[in-house]
């Protein structure tokens, strides 16, 4: 589900994003600050000092103002990124927290939550302008709807729940250029709570891939597959998704963990799911149901997956992912 939102508002209450980069907006971070846009005036918080050329996005965003942490991220997990969201938002006087569907965005919603005695709704697909928001619940099979009781709105949103207008999908220099630079608010923080530090820093290999918890395609494998995840990857890169997998797959070894989906694993909700070989148990759709279109390829038609699937293929995937792969490159040219 994907709600439409427009940047701008009459209202005087304040927004505040908190973001987990202080580098370049991922699509992600841009469906937030939409979000915020129609709630009132956007503050931002960033775990860094913010570079140029986030400012510039940000200012592409009509974003007020930026909280950063004096002293840069330091060593210490969360908890650093807790309190200045908390000291962003007592100053902001914002109603409405917005922050990403990552795990590490839920354990910060879940502290602020505390320390700021606000209502936090998680995996957020829709808000609509009296504050209810929209989630769903139940490995997907229902829809809930829900409003805060409390002053205060923490909500994590899942990715590809909200419409990036185009001209602000990928906010070009010329645009930025062209826009105020929202003022940058620096807060010194006393980092009293005992936490988890951190002890070194490694970048994921890139996989040239879009991240799977954003991507707005993804092709996931399961035991069907028997281990060759090629035929899939071919599909991914021609429709420009992520690879995603059951967790028969991975329990297999034939790929890593972070690709599983479903209840033990991530949570997408792409625009097209495309499952090949996965016989959609219930802690599979768990983590799938939401997508906008799901095509399934699977050789038994009696497979459950075919209960949710909008296109359903009987078929073997290795005969099956190749023609799709072969016509949409035809497709193309
Ligand atoms: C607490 C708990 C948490 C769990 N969490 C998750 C989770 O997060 N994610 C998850 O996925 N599962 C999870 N599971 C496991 C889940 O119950 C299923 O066991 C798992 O999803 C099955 O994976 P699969 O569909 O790949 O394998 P199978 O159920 O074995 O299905 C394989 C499918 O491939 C089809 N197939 C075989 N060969 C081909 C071919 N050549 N071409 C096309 N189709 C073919 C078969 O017809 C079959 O439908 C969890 C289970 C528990 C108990």
């Amino acid at each position: 589900m994907t709600t439409t939102a427009t940047t701008t508002s009459t209202s005087t209450t304040a927004a505040l994003v908190v973001l987990g980069t202080a580098d370049r907006l991922r699509r992600a971070d841009r469906e937030l600050l939409v979000l915020a846009g129609t709630v009132g005036a956007t503050h931002v918080v960033v775990p860094d000092v913010p570079g140029d050329a986030l400012l510039g996005e940000l200012a592409a965003h009509a974003v007020d103002t930026v909280h950063a942490p004096e002293g840069g991220p330091g060593d210490r997990l969360t908890t650093p990124v807790v309190a200045l969201a908390e000291a962003a938002a007592r100053e902001s006087g914002a109603t409405v927290l917005l922050l990403a569907g990552t795990p590490e965005a839920r354990d910060v919603a879940a502290r602020l939550g505390v320390r700021l005695d606000a209502g936090v709704v998680t995996d957020v697909v829709a808000l609509d302008d009296d504050l209810v928001a929209t989630k769903s619940v139940l490995a997907g099979g229902w829809t809930t709807r829900c409003r805060a009781t409390s002053r205060v709105l923490i909500a994590t949103v899942r990715p590809n729940s909200v419409d990036v207008p185009a001209d602000l999908a990928d906010a070009t220099t010329e645009g930025q250029a062209r826009t105020q630079r929202p003022r940058v608010r620096t807060h010194a923080l006393e980092d009293t709570v005992p936490a988890a530090r951190v002890v070194g820093r490694a970048e994921l290999p890139a996989s040239g891939r879009p991240a799977l918890g954003e991507a707005r395609v993804v092709v996931a494998g399961g035991r069907g597959t028997g281990g060759d995840f090629g035929p899939l990857e071919e599909l991914a890169d021609v429709l420009g998704g992520a690879i995603g997998a059951s967790r028969a797959a991975v329990d297999a070894g034939w790929i890593g963990p972070e690709a599983q989906v479903g209840q033990t694993g991530h949570t997408v909700s792409p625009q097209l799911y495309v499952s090949c070989g996965i016989s959609g148990a219930i802690q599979q759709r768990a983590g799938m149901q939401t997508a906008g279109t799901i095509v399934a390829v699977n050789k038994d038609e009696q497979a459950p997956v075919f209960e949710i699937a909008d296109l359903g293929i009987v078929g073997d995937l290795q005969k099956v992912l190749p023609q799709a792969v072969e016509h949409l490159r035809a497709l193309r040219g």
